[in-house]
């Protein structure tokens, strides 16, 4: 599968690794939007939010527990942070496997859309 987190996961395409387990890995994102961006992924391919399955609910809530352990990990937890999942066209996902935008370091802005 063409897919470059699957890549990532694989170790077929290098990345700066926060946290891994069987089922979940979190990496920096190559473009920081904030001081800290980490993306926070599940290791089974799931193309976007709509593609979520019903099996999937225990391995999202998962992901979100993975989500606190990398804001400790990374220095955010005590001072916040904010997770954003891009979804579709108007949501604007460029990579087609699910992830969650950890985004913290500096009091992010108030609006979350222009
Ligand atoms: P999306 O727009 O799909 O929600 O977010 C995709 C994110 O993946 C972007 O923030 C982009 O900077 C990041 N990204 C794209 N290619 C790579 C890559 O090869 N390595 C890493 N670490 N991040 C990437
Ligand atoms: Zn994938």
């Amino acid at each position: 599968m063409d897919c470059l987190f699957c890549k990532i996961i694989n170790k077929e395409v290098p990345s700066d690794i926060v946290y891994e387990d069987d089922e979940v890995l979190a990496f920096k994102d190559i473009h920081p939007a904030a001081p800290v961006h980490v993306l926070v992924i599940p290791k089974k391919h799931i193309s976007a939010l709509t593609e979520l399955q019903k099996e999937d609910e225990a391995l999202i809530g998962k992901i979100y527990t993975c989500i606190n352990e990398v804001a400790k990990k990374v220095g955010v937890f005590e001072s916040g942070y904010r997770v954003i999942v891009n979804c579709g066209k108007d949501g604007c996902q460029e990579v087609k496997h699910l992830h969650f935008h950890l985004l913290g370091g500096k009091k992010l802005g108030e609006k979350i859309v222009e």
